[in-house]
Parts: C-alpha cells; sequence; structure tokens
C-alpha cells in the first residue's frame, strides 16, 4: 500500500503521528475507494489517541494557511487541504440503545473502531506510522470481498442494522453503486429489520435515494428495496405501483418494472437527477386512476394529470426541494404523454406550438423522458416508436424556427391592455391577455404585436371595451 499513499499530506500526518507518539491510520471509504481506483477527495484519519491534538499539529506542520475546524460534541477535527477534506477523530468504541441510532461513545482500539464500521469494504485502515507504513489492516477481509463483490457487515448484521438502521439503506446504496451483491444473512437480517427504518431521519433516507438514483442502474437498488420491505415505509406511492391485475383474461403490464426500466433507460442520457425522478414519477398516479372498462380493457385516464397534482406532497414526505427543480418535475409528468400524440401524421402546425409553449426550454427533457419511456420487448416497435419521435423532434425544430414559441411571450401584456382601454387589473384584461395567446397559438394572427393589437381591438370590442382616446 505504502506506493499508494503518495499524497504530501499522508507524510505530514506520519511525522506528527510519530512525534506525539500515537498510532495513525486512514479508514473507511477513502481506502475503499483507493482499492477499487475510485478516487475520492474525503480523508479520515483516526487516532489511537486524540483526534483533535493531531489534527492541530498537522495545521501547524502544513504552514499558516491552514486552520482546524473543531467539533468539540464529536471529538473530531477537520483541516481543509487543497479540495481535500481530512477528517480526524480518536478511536472509538460504540454502544447502541434500541430507540435512537446515537451511540454511547468511548475511547477505543483501532479494532474497537473497525468493529463499529458497517461493512467489511469500509472497516479497511492503512497504518501511517513509520514503523509499518502503509501496512493494511483487514480484520474482516474486506478485501476478498470486494474481489467477489459482496457487501457484508463486520458482525452479526442483526446487531449492525438494528444499531443503526441507516445502514440497511446505505447496504443497498453501495451494491447498487458498485453493482454488489448483499449477502444472503444481510438481505434477510434487512428484511427482518426493516421496520426499524422508521427511526431514521427522512432527510438521511432521501440521501441515500438519491445516491441509488444517480448510480449507474438505479433500477438494483429499487428491487432491493422492494424486496426488503424498506420500500414500503419510505416510498409507499411507488410500491403500489407494483402488481397485475387480470379480469376478463385482460391484464395490464406491472408498472412498478415498467417505471425501473423507463429510469434505467434514462440514466443512459442523463445524469441530471431531477430529469431522473421524473421518470420515476411520470407513472405515479397509473394505480389512483385505474379503471376496468368492459369494452376497453384496462385504463388509467388523466395519470398524467393527477400524476404531476401528487409531486408536490411525495416531494414533502421525502423532504426533497419544493423550489423550481420540483416544478420542473410535475411539468414532465404533467406532458409525458403529449409528444406521442405528436406522432400521429395528421397532426397541426398549432398542437406542435401549444406543446412548445408549454414545455419551453423543457422539452429536450421531455423528448428524452418520452423515449425512455418506451419499453416494449418488441425491437421492431421500439425502433418504430424511436423513429416517430424522430420526426416529432423535426416537427418541433421546424415550428420552433419558424414561430419562436420556446420562450415566448406575448407580445401585448396586461400592462399594454390596461393602459389602451383605461381600465383597472381585472378579470376582463386577464380574458383579453387570454384570447390573444390562444389565437397565436392557434395560427389564427401571426405572433407580432400588429395583428395582435388589431385581434385585440376586436376581442375588446366584444366586451364592450372601447380604446382611451
Ligand atoms: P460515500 O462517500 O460514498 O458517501 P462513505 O461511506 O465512504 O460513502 P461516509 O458516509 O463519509 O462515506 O463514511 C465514511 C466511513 O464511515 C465509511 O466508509 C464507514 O466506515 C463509516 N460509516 C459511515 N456511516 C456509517 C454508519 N451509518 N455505520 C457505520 N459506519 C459508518
Amino acid at each position: 500500500m505504502k506506493t499508494k499513499l503518495t499524497h504530501p499530506v499522508f507524510a505530514v500526518i506520519s511525522d506528527c503521528a510519530d512525534e506525539m507518539n500515537v498510532k495513525a491510520f486512514v479508514i473507511g471509504g477513502w481506502v475503499r475507494d483507493l482499492l477499487l481506483g475510485r478516487p475520492s477527495k474525503d480523508i479520515d484519519i483516526v487516532a489511537i489517541g486524540s483526534g483533535i491534538e493531531l489534527a492541530e499539529r498537522v495545521a501547524k506542520k502544513l504552514g499558516d494557511n491552514y486552520h482546524v475546524n473543531t467539533y468539540k460534541n464529536f471529538g473530531t477535527a477537520q483541516i481543509v487541504y487543497e479540495d481535500y477534506d481530512i477528517e480526524f477523530v480518536g478511536a472509538r468504541k460504540e454502544s447502541y440503545r434500541s430507540e435512537s441510532r446515537k451511540p454511547v461513545v468511548e475511547d477505543g482500539t483501532l479494532e474497537d473502531d473497525q468493529n463499529r464500521r458497517d461493512f467489511t469494504i469500509n472497516a479497511l485502515a492503512i497504518s501511517l506510522n513509520a514503523s509499518n507504513y502503509g501496512e493494511l489492516l483487514d480484520p474482516f477481509n474486506g478485501r476478498k470481498d470486494m474481489e467477489s463483490k459482496i457487501i457484508r457487515t463486520p458482525l452479526d448484521p442483526d446487531i449492525t442494522y438494528s444499531d443503526d438502521p441507516l445502514r440497511m439503506m446505505r447496504a443497498i446504496r453501495f451494491a447498487t453503486q458498485l453493482d454488489y451483491t448483499i449477502e444472503p444473512a444481510s438481505l434477510a437480517s434487512i428484511t427482518k429489520n426493516n421496520e426499524r427504518i422508521k427511526i431514521i431521519s427522512k432527510e438521511r433516507i432521501t440521501d441515500e435515494i438519491n445516491k441509488i438514483i444517480l448510480s449507474k442502474k438505479p433500477s438494483i437498488g429499487f428491487k432491493l428495496l422492494f424486496d426488503t420491505g424498506l420500500l414500503h415505509y419510505i416510498f409507499p406511492e411507488m410500491v403500489a405501483l407494483h402488481g397485475v391485475e387480470i379480469r376478463n383474461g385482460k391484464s395490464h403490464k406491472d408498472n412498478f418494472y415498467h417505471t425501473l426500466e423507463v429510469l434505467d433507460n434514462i440514466c443512459i442520457t442523463t445524469d441530471d437527477l431531477w430529469l431522473r425522478w421524473a421518470a420515476i414519477l411520470h407513472d405515479i398516479a397509473k394505480p389512483p386512476t385505474k379503471r376496468f372498462e368492459p369494452n376497453h380493457g384496462w385504463t388509467f385516464h388523466g395519470h398524467e394529470d393527477k400524476g404531476a397534482r401528487m409531486v408536490p406532497k411525495i416531494f414533502a414526505d421525502l423532504k426533497l426541494p419544493l423550489n423550481d427543480k420540483m416544478k420542473f418535475v410535475q411539468k414532465l409528468v404533467l406532458l409525458h404523454l403529449r409528444p406521442i400524440v405528436l406522432a400521429k401524421s395528421e397532426v397541426t402546425d398549432s398542437a406542435v406550438r401549444r406543446l412548445l409553449f408549454e414545455a419551453g426550454d423543457d422539452i429536450d427533457d421531455l423528448m428524452k423522458l418520452c423515449e425512455a419511456d418506451i419499453t416494449s420487448k418488441n425491437e421492431y416497435k421500439v425502433q418504430k416508436y424511436l423513429k416517430n419521435f424522430e420526426l416529432v423532434r423535426q416537427k418541433l425544430k421546424d415550428i420552433e424556427e419558424k414561430d419562436r414559441v420556446r420562450n415566448w411571450q406575448p407580445p401585448i401584456s396586461g400592462e399594454d391592455i390596461m393602459k389602451a382601454f383605461d381600465i383597472p387589473a381585472g378579470r376582463e384584461v386577464g380574458i383579453l391577455k387570454n384570447a390573444i395567446r390562444e389565437a397565436i397559438l392557434d395560427g389564427i394572427i401571426k405572433n407580432d404585436y400588429e395583428e395582435a393589437f388589431g385581434f385585440l381591438l376586436k376581442e375588446a370590442e366584444k366586451l364592450g371595451l372601447k380604446v382611451r382616446s
């Protein structure tokens, strides 16, 4: 390992630890990522003694510019060195009570500290003292588990998960990020302890969900969350998508697995967390809108509209931001069926203009979502639908070049209308503004001031309004 500890800060920590006569190790995620070849900027140092004193000495040796942020309550200290975040802590031994994930903490040995780690791959430590600089301390065979791609707890999984139920989410998150298998006893234990997820804060749970969503293949994580029963506690609306009902010999697709396919598909074309969330939520209202119509079979009328209305509550429950990101997701859920309609050959310019106007700058993301939504097993159909969407993209491009409605503001504002007729803000202004916008979108008049003003005069006359002389 010696040759891998090339960063100059390790030599400084090593000197300081020897001067203080304490043992020091780099531990946890940084070591895991080093062995996995994933460069990481978060370095955790554990000292058999005071982490804070070690950090202070290291900062002094690094030079005048380095400051130690101390968190006395936690016994931790932090130094920001270039773009590295280095955390120092004394080795600890932890014991837990059943009602909380906050442990009782005492000073401990390196082994105690490794015992309290969540997974064998996260319990690896490398010594920094000169006498055994670079020696890997791997009491739970974390390296072997890395080779076999296994997530395993260092201690009895029932204890590990029950002590801190967030670890159940972390196990599934690491399995998804690294494409590892959760060892069977661990998986059974997560299922057994799933109800304990209730003591974890929503923010922490959502943090892990977002990391799963940002993985290359998030379906791995969501299937594990479903199979272990965790999803039932943390995101019941998604569980409701699961299952197939058959009536009069007619069935519908399983919307849970369909949603996961759409999510995996969209991950190929985007890294954006919110577009990925839109994929998760695009059919979320299928369960509450599901009907069986004897002549048609299963229908989900209005699921896009109801789905968009469900988004704020889901975001609030999951402590996701209630800002423009949420509005973006809502908009995509609402519009996700619209491009399909535009694929029909006899579609009018006005329908294309309307979609451009409503989607605005999000039109490209909407098209990505629609393409990801094609999950047929029949490759011929997939190719046919993709071709249709190519045509839709072309129509959108043509109309946008011609009419520029994508970020469009109508040529006459409410203010203009109030001035022209000397009327206060109110219902009439709204009616007139709306009429102009609709006329332009429908192609009845051109998108310019002159035509719009002429149209406005005619519409105003219908309301008995006269231009101010
Ligand atoms: P990432 O950086 O991808 O979020 P990480 O686990 O490396 O993952 P941290 O959450 O900072 O990052 O954790 C650092 C180390 O602390 C872990 O490698 C693990 O050894 C330990 N750890 C973190 N959370 C827990 C936990 N809930 N239970 C036990 N050990 C934990």
